[in-house]
Order: structure tokens, then C-alpha cells, then sequence
């Protein structure tokens, strides 16, 4: 590709309206171009970088057996009152429309239910199966907080696949082919990654996990394992119950605390750690009005574990301060769990606590050396904290450690979730006529673009994998239109790596100088620079700098194109 024909749009400065470094380079390299928010316009450069993903994608897809597909963008009403979810899904993210004819229509955010639509008709007999189906394609979800550019976008392209068994083992099968696929198109795109267990949210299910590029930028929380494979999402991690204390029960006390209404300020006018003391929140019930959630004073409540508990209701709600008040007989302050006339859930490591601080239900007190067992009544004990650094790993293995992820990818089993619903079923080997089990497979197609570029950048602009860059060496002529030796040694290595399938760039744009050239070819992340001068060729060389090492090394002209082959295609298959 000749510069002079393409369209390379870089620019100098910072732009505004971008806060990571990922969607300040697609902005700056000319990538991408925002049209309105979360909405943006490819570039020829960024495309050719998206297109290399989706071949990679494609491909590891194909050796895993998926068949692809391409469903529509538009889809109808119907098939989302079928499933349940056109009321329901994610408060809207789902962008509806009509038609002339006053028919009902979204944008498709995701497409379990065109897929099992599909399967109803198409899949008749369990010899059809498992089978699973993909497609690459563009997905609408109108995000509340569009952001980050390509990572969190309103119009985003996704790799969906959708399997179909005729029970659960087939389907674990495929899952497990799955995960290791996933892991084989991350490894080849040279990412730090980790696969977590998952919360399965509104696509619904039974296992799920997710798959996260390690980046500080991350949206999500990961809990590692110091020492083993270890690692959830914070949704998920479990925390273990510690050890009961032991100490002797010491008399309860009522103590004034005036003033002092967070855990804070009541730790410190009592002088006690914050982990000697016990908060409680109250929220609603599903069957009963309101309910007590009890957790040490230092843990923060994880929302979804709550939910999980069946007498808690979904979403998670807090009491607001006129109901703490009615029901507790105190203000949010000075609450707690002694003589309340409610359900109380503790949590594992408060239930462990003996001799704590809680509120005395009493405006301004607090009670100190309250103990489970001698002043309180009917208590649950659950997990429903959020895990901390430093806790013992759930699989016993090491402690907690957290890290920030971007999530490229999410595979779930889904269960009869769907077709049940939907009525997908297939005949089995006697005839019988069975719902079929489902798993569902997405990436982040174009998300990974950006997920990529988090892991590899630089002060001067993007570290393409050479797999997945827009072109494998840029050639800079130095004063071509004086030099016709220049010129012409450009154009014989030009031409010899075009015949040997490597992408070339000759940046032969008039009226730039060398070094905007250079400079761009940084920004852009191009891993190999080749550099024709008059004074290298005065000594029969040619130069070509590394991106990511920044070294450069001097070849002799006659075995220029031979070495530069080789050079590429080793940093292709890293
Ligand atoms: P997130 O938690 O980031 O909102 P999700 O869990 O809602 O994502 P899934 O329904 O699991 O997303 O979709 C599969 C994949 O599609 C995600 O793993 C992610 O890589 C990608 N994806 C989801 N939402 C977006 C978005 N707004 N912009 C870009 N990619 C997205
Ligand atoms: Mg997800």
C-alpha cells in the first residue's frame, strides 16, 4: 500500500473528550472517529486491525467446529415477548422502534432469541446434534455511560455463537471447547488475560465465565488467587467463614455516642477498630417487608450475593431513612441488631465475632460486648460481603489479591433457559420429543481493539502484536524525488514484500518530513521500520528499526527483502 493512496489521518494533540490511553490512540492514530456517543465511523486503518481480529476469531471458530451465520440486526418484538426479556432486559439498553405498519422492532443487543427461533425450525432430531452457530456482527445496546470509546460502545461488534445438545453433558463439552478456544484467539493476540468465574446477569443460566484482559482501566474487579488458578469476578468471589472467636462473653453495655453516626466516627470516638464493630442495613423482603443484613464494620456489602438469598428482594433496595426509623425505632446511625423485630442475615465473618459493637436502636447509643448467641434471636448466616485483599483463597489455596480486568469475553451455559421458554425442541434417539440445552459463546470484537491497545502502548503511540497490526513494516525513503537510487531500491523492496504477502506501507506522502513520518509510524504501532537513504546505500545498506525494541539494524540491500521476510513472518508466529 502506497501512503500517497491511503488515508492516514494522525493527529498532534490530545483529543478532549478521551480518558484512556486506548481511546486517546484509536482517536490520535486516525482510527476511529466519533459520530455521536458510544457511535463511531472505522477507519481504513482501524478496519484493517478489526479485520484481523475477526480472522483470527473466524478461524479458531471454524477449527472448533462453530458454523457461521448472520442474523439480523432488526429484530422483532415477538421473539422478545416469547423469552420474557422485551420488558425486562437490562432497563433500556434495548433501543425500540416501529415500522410503517405500527409493528414493534429493536436493535439487537444480543441474539438468543433469533437463534433459538432459528434452531426451532432448522433442528429437528437429536443427530442434528450439538451443533453450534456463529456470527461476527454488530450489535446496538443503548448504554446509560458510553465510554472509553470502543470498550464501552452503543454500537459494538460481537462474535455470538450459540450451541444446541440434547443434555447437559454434550453441552459441558462444548464449553470446555469453548473456554480453550477463547484462551488459543487471546494467546494469539498476545494478551494478558484471565478466564473468572461469572455472574450469569440477564442472559441467565447456570455456569458462566467470564474472560478479562488485565489493564488498570478496567470497569471490573477481578479476586485472584496468590497461589493457585484461582479468579472471579468481585461479583462472585466467595469469602470463606474465619474461625469463631473463642474470648469469654463479657456483659453488653449500653454507651452514648453522640454525633458519632458512620463506622467511622463511631470507631474512633469509641477508640475500636472499625472490624470490632457491626453495621446493619436494612432492606427489603421479598415476602416480608424488610429484612436485617448484618456485616463487619470494615466489609463492604456485595449486592448480588443479598439478591441471591431468597427472602431478599431483586434488585437489592435499602430502607429508606422514614422506614429504618418506623421499623427500628432509631435513625440509620444508631442501628442494630439487639431486640429487632425483624429477619437478620449475618454475614459469615460477622457471625464469627464475639464481644462487638452494633447500634442500640436508640437515637445517639451504641451497645458494646453484644454476642449472637446471648442477645439475639432468629439469625441466617450467609456470605454477603464482598471479598478483601488478603482473605484466604476459596479453593484454600493462597490469599486474595485483586486486579482491574476489561471483559473480551463471556461463555455460559445456558441451560433450557430459552428453549424451554420458546418451545425449541428436537426428537431423541426414541422418538421422544425433548427441549434442547443451550450454551452461549461472546466476544468483543471491536472492544478488543481497544483492549489490545491498553496492554500495548507506549510514550510514543500503540505496540501492534505484528498479528494483528494494520500493515508489518513501513518503508521511509529519505529524499526519494532527489535520490534515483533511493527511489529505485524503494520500489524493488516495496515490490519484492508485496509478492511475499507482507503487508508494506510505502510512506511515499509528498511534503512531510522524515521524521512526521517517523513519528506517525510509531503512533500507528507499525512493528517494523525500514529506513532507504542515500547514505546507508553509499555503505549498500538499508536500516529497519524495531517498534517495540527501538533497535536498529543495519542490511545489506542485496538480502534486505530475504531478511526483512524472515523478520516478519517469526514475529507473526510469537
Ligand atoms: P459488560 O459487563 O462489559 O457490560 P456484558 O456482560 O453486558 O458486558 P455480554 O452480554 O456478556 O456483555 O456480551 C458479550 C461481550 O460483548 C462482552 O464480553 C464484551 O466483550 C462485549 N460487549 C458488551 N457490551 C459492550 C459494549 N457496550 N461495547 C463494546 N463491547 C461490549
Ligand atoms: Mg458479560
Amino acid at each position: 500500500m502506497k501512503a500517497s493512496n491511503y488515508s492516514i489521518n494522525t493527529l498532534k494533540e490530545m483529543p478532549a473528550d478521551a480518558d484512556i490511553i486506548s481511546h486517546q490512540l484509536m482517536i490520535r492514530g486516525g482510527l476511529i472517529r466519533k459520530v455521536a456517543s458510544g457511535i463511531y465511523n472505522w477507519l481504513p486503518i482501524g478496519l484493517r486491525v478489526l479485520q484481523k481480529i475477526e480472522h483470527i476469531i473466524r478461524q479458531e471458530m471454524n477449527t472448533a467446529g462453530g458454523l457461521e451465520v448472520t442474523m439480523p440486526v432488526v429484530q422483532p418484538a415477538e421473539l422478545w415477548q416469547e423469552s420474557g426479556r422485551w420488558a425486562q432486559y437490562d432497563e433500556g439498553m434495548l433501543l425500540k422502534f416501529i415500522d410503517r405498519h405500527q409493528r414493534e422492532f429493536c436493535l439487537g443487543p444480543t441474539h438468543e432469541e433469533i437463534i433459538t427461533d432459528l434452531a426451532k425450525t432448522e433442528l429437528n432430531s437429536h443427530r442434528q446434534l450439538p451443533i453450534n452457530f456463529y456470527q461476527i456482527q454488530t450489535k446496538f445496546r443503548d448504554e446509560t455511560r458510553p465510554r472509553f470509546g470502543v470498550l464501552r460502545a452503543r454500537e459494538f461488534i460481537m462474535k455470538d455463537a450459540y450451541s444446541f445438545h440434547i443434555d447437559q453433558e454434550s453441552l459441558e463439552h462444548t464449553y470446555r471447547v469453548m473456554h480453550d478456544t477463547y484462551a488459543r484467539i487471546l494467546d494469539k493476540m498476545q494478551l494478558t488475560f484471565r478466564a473468572v468465574d461469572a455472574d450469569t446477569g440477564n442472559i441467565g443460566g447456570s455456569a458462566s465465565m467470564e474472560f478479562h484482559v488485565l489493564a488498570d482501566s478496567g470497569e471490573d474487579k477481578i479476586a485472584f488467587s496468590t497461589e493457585s488458578k484461582y479468579a472471579a469476578n468481585i461479583e462472585m468471589a466467595e469469602a470463606l467463614s474465619p474461625p469463631n472467636e473463642v474470648t469469654e462473653i463479657e456483659p453488653i453495655q449500653e454507651i452514648a455516642t453522640p454525633n458519632a453516626r458512620t463506622i467511622e466516627e463511631v470507631s474512633s470516638y469509641l477508640e475500636t477498630p472499625t472490624n470490632r464493630l457491626i453495621k446493619t442495613l436494612i432492606v427489603k423482603g421479598r415476602d416480608t417487608p424488610f429484612v436485617a443484613l448484618a456485616l463487619r464494620g470494615d466489609h463492604q456489602l456485595n449486592p448480588l450475593k443479598a439478591e441471591r438469598i431468597g427472602i431478599v428482594s431483586q434488585p437489592l433496595t435499602m430502607a429508606t431513612e422514614e422506614e429504618v426509623l418506623s421499623v427500628c425505632g432509631a435513625s440509620i446511625g444508631s442501628i442494630g441488631i439487639v431486640s429487632l423485630n425483624l429477619p437478620v442475615i449475618a454475614d459469615r465473618s460477622a457471625a464469627a465475632m464475639r464481644n462487638f459493637i452494633c447500634g442500640a436502636n436508640k437515637n445517639g447509643y451504641h451497645l458494646t460486648n453484644v454476642n449472637w448467641e446471648r442477645d439475639t434471636q432468629y439469625t441466617n448466616v450467609y456470605d454477603l460481603r464482598d471479598v478483601a485483599e488478603g482473605d484466604p483463597s476459596p479453593d484454600g489455596l493462597g490469599k486474595i489479591k485483586f486486579t482491574r480486568g476489561i471483559e473480551v469475553g463471556h461463555i455460559f451455559q445456558l441451560g433450557q433457559k430459552y428453549s424451554k421458554k420458546m418451545n425449541a425442541k428436537v426428537l431423541d434417539a426414541k422418538g421422544i420429543s425433548r427441549v434442547m440445552t443451550m450454551g452461549c459463546y461472546g466476544m468483543g470484537v471491536s472492544r478488543l481493539v481497544g483492549a489490545v491497545i491498553e496492554q500495548h502502548h507506549d510514550e510514543k503511540g500503540i505496540l501492534w502484536p505484528t498479528i494483528i497490526a494494520p500493515f508489518h513494516i513501513v518503508i521511509i525513503p529519505i529524499n526519494a524525488h532527489k535520490s534515483d537510487r533511493v527511489n529505485q531500491v524503494t520500489q524493488e523492496v516495496y515490490a519484492q514484500l508485496i509478492a511475499n504477502d507482507i503487508e508494506a506501507l510505502l510512506d511515499d506522502r509528498e511534503g512531510y518530513r522524515p521524521g512526521v513520518k517517523f513519528m506517525d509510524s510509531e503512533l500507528l504501532g507499525i512493528p517494523y521500520r525500514l529506513v532507504i537513504s542515500e547514505r546507508g546505500l553509499e555503505h549498500n545498506i538499508v536500516e529497519i528499526t524495531s517498534r517495540k525494541s527501538g533497535d536498529t539494524r543495519s542490511l545489506p540491500v542485496a538480502r534486505a527483502t530475504e531478511k526483512i521476510i524472515e523478520l516478519v513472518k517469526e514475529s507473526l508466529n510469537q
